[in-house]
């Protein structure tokens, strides 16, 4: 084990610091006079807000696909996530946990909070447990149970108005990937195809993601499946900056964006999530 462990950011500290709930009176007369000045709200202080420009245009990285406390094997705390977007300039992320909706509706209520509404965008999805392996729903407005056929968590999704992501669905290591059979039968419903996961058993498995995907001239996208607050945006899409908030604005933001990442060895991934949650324990709030 390495005695040096990630060095704890002063943005991140000081992001955890502040509660986003309750407002107090104080702090919404503030940010009613710094809006005024053109200030940032007071939830602000702190952080460290990463605007990147190229050739002219403001742009903006997004992972889909993240996961929060709200998954049985995580414990990034929601009220982290805000600072550690604008740090990063991963302004829109998919909230996707296993089998729960929750956390990307809370998630939204808490950057409505901190006044950043308009810089951070969190689309709400789940990563679901079908009969034969996993898949993402995005823009979910509710929770989809566990155990239903791939077909019917397709007919789930799309009743909500949301899009059906096909995640890491090429690595035969990954244990709960949609078995290929499955794949073949909804790949017509298919709207996004992950063709960069940080976390695949081999690199080359997302090539083969991406060469599927422009066969059936499919959106292409990124995703961390982050399990840590700082695996969060090691796989994006850049793209022009923009509020996604509908299914329309997500795709329009993947026709103009690129997918990239970092692609990092599991057993390594999964030290280093073991590493900071140990040294979670003695982190003072
Ligand atoms: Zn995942």
């Amino acid at each position: 084990m390495t005695r040096s462990g990630p060095r704890r950011s002063p943005d991140v500290t000081a992001a955890r610091r502040t509660t986003p709930m309750p407002v107090s009176v104080v702090h919404q007369a503030q940010d009613f006079v710094g809006k005024v000045l053109g200030r940032p709200p007071h939830t602000m202080r702190g952080l460290q807000n990463n605007v990147v420009w190229r050739q002219g245009v403001q742009v903006m990285r997004m992972d889909l696909h993240c996961h929060t406390a709200v998954s049985h094997d995580c414990r990034t705390a929601l009220r982290d996530i805000p600072g550690w977007m604008l740090r990063t300039n991963t302004r829109v992320i998919a909230v996707t946990d296993h089998d729960q909706q929750r956390g990307g509706p809370e998630l939204q209520a808490i950057v409505a909070d901190m006044g950043l509404a308009d810089r951070l965008s969190v689309v709400p999805g789940e990563e679901i447990t079908t009969s034969e392996g996993e898949l993402i729903g995005l823009f979910l407005h509710e929770r989809i149970p566990p155990g239903l056929t791939p077909e019917d968590t397709v007919r789930e999704i799309k009743a909500q108005g949301g899009l059906v992501m096909l995640q890491h669905g090429f690595d035969p290591l990954k244990r709960y990937r949609l078995r290929p059979e499955a794949t073949v039968r909804i790949a017509d419903h298919i709207d996004i195809v992950e063709t960069f996961n940080s976390r695949l058993s081999q690199h080359r498995w997302n090539h083969t993601a991406d060469e599927w995907a422009r066969a059936r001239r499919l959106p292409t996208c990124a995703g961390s499946d982050a399990h840590t607050l700082r695996d969060i945006g090691e796989a994006w899409v850049e793209t022009p900056f923009r509020t996604v908030d509908s299914p329309a604005a997500l795709l329009a933001a993947l026709r103009e964006g690129t997918v990239a990442g970092k692609w990092t060895h599991p057993v390594y991934a999964y030290g280093r999530k073991q590493w900071r949650f140990f040294n979670q324990q003695f982190r003072r709030d």
